[in-house]
């Protein structure tokens, strides 16, 4: 019966905790490659079993043959999509969060880790302008963030009376694809506002909505477009919302980190409207995979509707004032307490750190700007607002970008993927590295020439 399974292995701790312990020692790690399916499969071909392996043939499988097919997205020279760069404590205390089997699902089974979370989350609602008593969860991603905050929009609008079938959400053709995803779910219609300039502004939304504002749930704007890095202009676009009676969200998922730079906060000012808001500490706040936060202005709305009920959940629900089950606030019931690894390294570190940091890449997209500028044969799409830079090759097709970048990536020089920026395949850099160095940068950009 028993398996020995349950039981502490001292040199099974020995083996992974060394291969962690020289995976957090590469400077840098290195970028890897794409992987190919037949090799894959040759690797793991009867790797499950009955009988089970060595761990150290298991894991030298994984360290050998699986590993080098992930492309690391926290190499200093990955500036695709959005990457990653999650410090050192926060890596380290991602183990602690699975070692302890730590879940941050209620007040009543998770106190501790609740309380820390809340933290972290109260320093960002404060960052933001938010007012006390804001207050939520962390969420697996910024896409979760957007459904569950939409699911909050869906029903308040339904209560005050919006009697529309399918709900209207304004957002702009700039909007994350996760937020149309997150309307198709909840079965609203996107209501898709022209931006000026790549940006929604207070303008394009009145006319936009003009006629349908007794169908509209919501107003969604973006702090940090994925594709090129723009902020909203949230004060009038907020105050609009406001005015229309919609309920304002907020998607900082890349874009909401710039909250810790002195620099760049002002431009966020409009925040301080939002009835929701995300951002993803697992994109430029530095932690490990998967981490996003969600805020609400007024967390009691949220919790009337995502407080799951049953009769075993019913001794989880008191009148406890300090009483806060992060499982209301979102679709979800069991959670990881997926917040303390960044509560452990912004403990540690301090909050100037995580200002140096974000403001070392808001330095580096600009110091590329003035890169691509000065060459000839590039030119730069707009100056950059935060960390995304959008440039063009002279003279080239889709197909040039796509052979270069994947010549890019097989001499391990750098993972930049094109993007489509007014219906041309462009070129695409987004930092948020701290470890990127203009030396890489020049090292790319010189054999575009
Ligand atoms: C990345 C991103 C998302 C989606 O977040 P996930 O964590 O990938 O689910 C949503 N909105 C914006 C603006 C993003 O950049």
């Amino acid at each position: 019966m028993a398996t020995g399974m349950f039981d502490f292995d001292g040199e099974l701790a020995d083996l992974v905790i060394a291969y962690c312990r020289e995976r957090l020692s590469l400077e840098p790690v290195p970028l890897d490659h794409p992987g190919v399916k037949a090799e894959l499969d040759a690797a793991l071909a009867g790797m499950i079993s009955p009988s089970g392996n060595e761990p150290a043939k298991v894991l030298s499988t994984f360290a050998e043959r699986l590993a080098p097919a992930v492309i690391s997205c926290d190499s200093p020279r990955f500036l695709s999509f959005i990457p990653a760069a999650p410090t050192k404590a926060s890596l380290l205390f991602d183990m602690v969060v699975s070692c302890s089997s730590l879940q941050g699902t209620s007040w009543l089974e998770a106190a501790g880790a609740v309380s820390a979370e809340n933290q972290v989350l109260n320093l960002i609602a404060e960052l933001a302008g938010m007012p006390t008593g804001a207050g939520g969860v962390f969420v697996s991603g910024g896409s979760a963030g957007n459904l569950s905050a939409m699911i909050v929009a869906r029903d308040l609008a339904r209560r005050r009376g919006l009697t529309a079938a399918t709900p209207k959400v304004a957002v702009s053709d700039q909007s994350h694809s996760s937020v149309a995803m997150a309307l198709h779910v909840v079965g609203m219609e996107p209501l898709v506002v022209a931006t000026e300039d790549s940006r929604l502004t207070a303008a394009a939304l009145r006319d936009a909505v003009a006629g349908a504002e007794g169908e509209l749930a919501a107003v969604v704007a973006t702090a940090g477009t994925t594709n090129a890095g723009i902020v909203d202009d949230l004060e009038g676009v907020g105050a609009l919302a406001r005015e229309l009676g919609a309920w304002f969200h907020v998607d900082g998922a890349y874009g909401g980190a710039a909250l810790f730079s002195e620099r760049v906060r002002p431009r966020y000012a409009g925040l301080r409207h939002a009835d929701s808001f995300v951002v993803d500490p697992h994109k430029w706040l530095f932690a490990p995979f998967d981490c996003a936060a969600l805020l609400y202005r007024d967390p009691h709305l949220a919790k009337g509707v995502h407080t799951q009920e049953a009769g075993y959940l019913d001794v989880l629900h008191t009148d406890a004032p300090e009483e806060w089950n992060p499982s209301d606030y979102a679709y979800h019931l069991t959670r990881r307490a997926r917040g303390l690894p960044l509560w452990f390294s912004l403990a540690v570190h301090g909050t100037d750190a995580y200002r140096d940091a974000v403001d070392a890449s808001l330095d580096l997209a600009a110091t590329t700007a003035g890169l691509i500028a000065g060459r000839p044969y590039l030119e730069l799409l707009r100056e950059p607002e935060l960390s995304v830079v959008l440039f063009r090759r002279r003279g080239w097709s889709a197909a040039d970008y796509h052979s270069w970048g994947r010549k890019l990536l097989e001499d391990q020089v750098g993972f930049v993927t094109p993007t489509t920026w007014a219906g041309e395949t462009v070129a695409r850099f987004c930092f948020l590295h701290p470890g990127t160095t203009e030396g890489m940068v020049t090292e790319i950009l010189d054999t575009l020439a």
